[in-house]
């Protein structure tokens, strides 16, 4: 990192360039995806897509209750209207999701959340009985496959975040939109710099969303690394499965080791889960809630509905420790630590 931050230093380049025309190359040869346009972040892609699709004031999007603020940010930001319903107990959104849909829809955005894939193939198929674009927030879910098609390469428009939590991830901030429509790819590209095609000239009401070139050559640098340190998060969720398999009071996650989770986050479910939170704090043990409201509660969104799963999530789940980072004798201790706390 530190040599390629001097070699940009030297060159002298911070914005566009050949590292950030290398990112999107390597990333269109990773996932098999047509196109990939890098932003500045994860939560403009999202409004990037939404934009680009024609999305805006009197138009409802459908965004799962349990998600990142930004799902349904992005859509308010547009001048749509989020109507949220609610996941399964995995997090994924409802797969009875076609009843929140009115007239007035103009899209659903399916979150791979904690970085399981939504079954797309079902999703696609109602969305297209119902003539709705689909936006996939992949921003959990990078690396994931279904049927050998990447996470974010199924709908209308995929979006990705490479914040640094991500399983990619940069120094800094940084985002992708994934299309494989040539007319999309265009437009989002035109909105996210100023709707210039070329230098000087402006074809639409654009804005500056470009990816940081420091970030695109960090990224670059991330990418060789990637496959490497998937397969220490599939090893250290393995290990968590078989060590904490058999606790009648905690809930594990499904399907962290097939194709279609790319193993981001390692979420548990308890109805202790404040006081197990508490307990491993003090053994040392960091963990974090994904997350600990759902959006129709917060202050912004307010709005009353049947979200039962999704308040479960919020009101019992934990993510323990999940990076490449970790060792086995960390991952060992965490076992351990949960083992102990549940007698
Ligand atoms: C991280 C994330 C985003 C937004 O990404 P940023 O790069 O932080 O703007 C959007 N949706 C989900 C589900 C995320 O986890």
């Amino acid at each position: 990192m530190e040599r390629k931050f001097s070699e940009l230093l030297n060159q002298g380049v911070f914005s566009g360039g050949k590292e950030v025309e290398r990112f999107e190359s390597q990333l269109q040869d990773l996932l098999g995806t047509r196109f990939a346009i890098p932003c500045a972040n994860g939560t403009d892609a999202l409004e990037l897509a939404l934009r680009a699709l024609g999305v805006g004031p009197g138009d409802e999007v459908v965004v799962p209750a349990m998600t990142w603020v930004s799902t349904a940010e992005a859509v308010v930001w547009v001048g749509a209207k989020p109507v949220f319903w609610d996941t399964d107990e995995q997090g994924l959104l409802r797969s009875d999701w076609e009843k929140a849909v009115t007239e007035r829809t103009k899209a659903v955005i399916p979150v791979h959340l904690y970085g399981k894939m939504q079954q797309m193939n079902e999703l696609i198929q109602k969305a297209n009985t119902y003539r709705l674009f689909v936006i996939e927030d992949a921003a959990q879910a990078f690396g994931a496959h279904q049927q050998r098609k990447a996470a974010g390469t199924w709908a209308d428009v995929g979006c990705l975040s490479f914040y640094p939590t991500k399983n990619l991830g940069a120094l800094g901030e940084a985002g992708m939109c994934l299309t494989q429509d040539e007319r999309l790819a265009r437009k989002i590209r035109l909105l996210s710099t100023h709707g210039q095609p070329i230098r000087d000239q402006h074809e639409l009401i654009g804005r500056n969303s470009r990816i940081d070139t420091l970030q695109a050559g960090f990224l670059v640098e991330m990418l060789a690394e990637f496959e490497a340190n998937q397969n220490i998060r599939k090893r250290i969720a393995q290990d968590y499965i078989q060590g904490l398999t058999g606790i009648p009071e905690l809930i594990l996650p499904e399907g962290m080791l097939e194709e279609d989770h790319n193993a981001h986050l390692f979420v548990v479910r308890t109805e202790k889960r404040d006081e197990l939170q508490d307990f491993l704090a003090k053994n040392g043990i960091g963990t974090a809630i994904h997350y600990p409201q759902i959006i129709p509660s917060m202050k912004p969104f307010r709005i009353e509905g049947d979200f039962v799963n999704a308040q479960l999530l919020a009101d019992q789940s934990l993510s323990l420790p999940l990076n490449p980072y970790l060792s086995q004798e960390e991952s060992e201790y965490i076992v351990k630590k949960v083992r102990q706390f549940f007698g």
